[in-house]
């Protein structure tokens, strides 16, 4: 739908279609019947999974957990790997869509720069001129959208391929056999581009780290159609222990403390965990590691000593794997690898440590006199808040968010914000958001969205909108828990770290998936903490 002339007007407009648009755009419009309209940027559904398609590109969340709760959408689908790949997951959402019939309220190749809100609507500018009005806005704009490029000397002067991993071109295939190709960056995308890369032997790769993931196994493997509907029976049961257990993932969790433990039983344990893969590793871990520096400089050893034990060259292990602890395991987030150690020990791969040589400049040929073909930049995002400030987004007296915002993050819940009646965010900052898996929370705050909007209707209320010393104090509440953990000590992304500039606090909500929903829920009963209008 849609066309470059057209304005539209509908009760709901939604910004984004990944997880949260598509999931949103559902409950909207089929449960609560209201005219809904979604906008997103790129040609098709997916968010980060639209965007995301660099080689190696797949989720670290597991399935059968990382997928909507809705039963016509999951009763006919099934994942082929316990970790899917980014074109298994464009897949997905092509089936939700379907199912679902999304597409016909959806409008693509759609930016919005130029939101405000006047006379009980806003308004949402397009980049190319057109204009859509509602009465209630979502936000679903995701946590990994606005591309973080450092600002690395000539980079611009480069005259090879130079691709930010969110960026890869869609309409051809890379060819990487005898190409020289460097990778900056080393969180969960330059892990995994390198990972994948390194297989081509003719391709000469050069891996710039400036921190070394510390990255848990993820024991990838086949997940068979007899598997899936086996679990399908039991589906129900872990949708909703996803939503009230702490990280979304109902892993197994440690039922003694660290202190009630001796040396041979913790070994153990991680042992356990170790051998399983994915995320049980952190969320599954005692959860003294992320508190006490001693015991999570225990679990370091553990990990640095199976990791150096598969990889030969010395040198290199000595970058990724330092026996001695440079930074607090699990404070930044983990990679998931499936042979990423053994593939950094190939011959065909280099690393440069940017701890000892920095990047001093870019050239038309490469960077500081190496020569490549393509570079990679997997530098990360401005994430949680950065795809929200790029809407141009002002409050109902006129100003902007990145005023608001300039010193620091408020939100109520991590779902509205003060000054913007009925406007409401998914997947954002100040929720569980990124430290959990993303569909149970994404699904908690739609439920809750929906069911605001259905409250309004039903009381006759016109407006919500957060008060700033209920935001104010949830802010608070949050840097309070942070400031009890190991998390601010990492120049983590979590902590806004990774973007010059950007003020340093906790963006995530920390006491976890349960807590969250809990509050929100009891926020929902009395509107504590929001100013409620009423219609005349
Ligand atoms: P990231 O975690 O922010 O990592 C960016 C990397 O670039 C870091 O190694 C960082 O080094 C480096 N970097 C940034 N600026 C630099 C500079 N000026 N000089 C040198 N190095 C610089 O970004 P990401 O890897 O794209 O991952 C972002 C998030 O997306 C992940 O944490 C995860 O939540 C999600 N993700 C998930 C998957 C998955 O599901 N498998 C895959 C990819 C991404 P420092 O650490 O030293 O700053």
């Amino acid at each position: 739908m849609g066309s470059a002339s057209e304005s539209i007007n509908t009760e709901v407009l939604i910004i984004g279609g990944g997880f949260g648009g598509i999931y949103a755009l559902h409950q909207l419009r089929d449960k609560l019947g209201l005219q809904t309209v979604l906008v997103e940027a790129g040609s098709d559904f997916g968010g980060v999974w639209y965007w995301n398609r660099y080689p190696g590109a797949r989720v670290d969340s597991e399935a059968p957990f990382y997928q909507l709760s809705v039963h016509e959408v999951w009763k006919d689908w099934n994942f082929t790997q316990r970790f899917p790949d980014d074109a298994e997951l464009r897949r997905y959402f092509a089936h939700a869509d379907r199912v679902l019939n999304l597409r016909k309220d959806a409008v693509f190749n759609t930016v919005i720069e130029g939101v405000s809100w006047a006379d009980g609507r806003w308004t949402a500018n397009t980049t190319d001129g057109r204009q859509f009005k509602c009465k209630y806005l979502i936000l679903a704009t995701g946590s990994s959208y606005k591309k973080h490029y450092p600002d690395f000397p000539n980079m611009r002067s480069y005259k090879g391929e130079l691709i930010h991993a969110a960026d890869m071109p869609r309409h051809k295939e890379l060819d990487f056999k005898s190409k020289r190709v460097a990778v900056i960056g080393n969180g969960s995308t330059g892990l995994q581009i390198v990972q994948e890369l390194a297989r081509e032997e003719t391709c000469q790769l050069t891996s710039y780290i400036r921190t070394p993931n510390i990255a848990f196994p993820m024991d990838q493997r086949v997940r068979t159609e007899e598997e899936e509907n086996a679990a399908k029976s039991f589906y129900e049961a872990l949708f909703t222990a996803s939503k009230t257990c702490k990280g979304g993932f109902p892993y197994n969790q440690m039922h003694k403390s660290w202190a009630e433990c001796d040396d041979a039983e913790r070994l153990a344990r991680l042992e356990e965990l170790w051998n399983r893969g994915g995320f049980g590793f952190l969320i599954g871990n005692y959860k003294e590691m992320l508190l006490d520096k001693e015991v999570n400089a225990f679990i370091y050893d553990f990990w640095v000593r199976r990791v150096r034990s598969r990889m030969r060259d010395g040198p290199k292990r000595d970058i990724v794997a330092p026996l001695k602890q440079a930074q607090f395991i699990g404070t930044k987030r983990p990679g998931i690898e499936h042979d990423y150690y053994e593939a950094l020990d190939r011959p065909n791969v280099e690393i440069v440590n940017l701890l000892e040589t920095p990047i001093q400049t870019f050239t038309e040929e490469g960077i500081d006199g190496r020569q490549y073909d393509m570079v990679f930049l997997a530098t990360g995002y401005d994430a949680l808040t950065g795809s929200l400030l790029d809407l141009q987004i002002r409050d109902k007296n006129g100003v902007l968010l990145q005023d608001k915002w300039k010193k620091g993050t408020f939100t109520w819940l991590g779902l509205g914000i003060d000054g913007m009646p009925n406007m409401f965010m998914v997947y954002s900052p100040q929720a569980p958001t990124s430290l959990s898996n993303g569909p149970p929370i994404i699904e908690i705050q739609v439920d809750w969205i929906r069911d605001a909007i259905e409250k309004m209707q039903r009381d006759n209320i016109d407006n919500i909108e957060p008060r700033f010393e209920a935001a104010d104090k949830w802010r608070q509440g949050i840097q309070d828990l942070n400031n009890k953990t190991l998390y601010p000590l990492a120049n983590s992304w979590y902590m806004g770290a990774n973007v010059p500039g950007k003020p340093r606090e906790q963006l995530v909500y920390l006491a976890g998936v349960d807590v969250y929903n809990k509050a929100c829920r009891e926020a929902l009963q009395d509107w504590n903490g929001f100013e409620v209008t009423y219609k005349a």
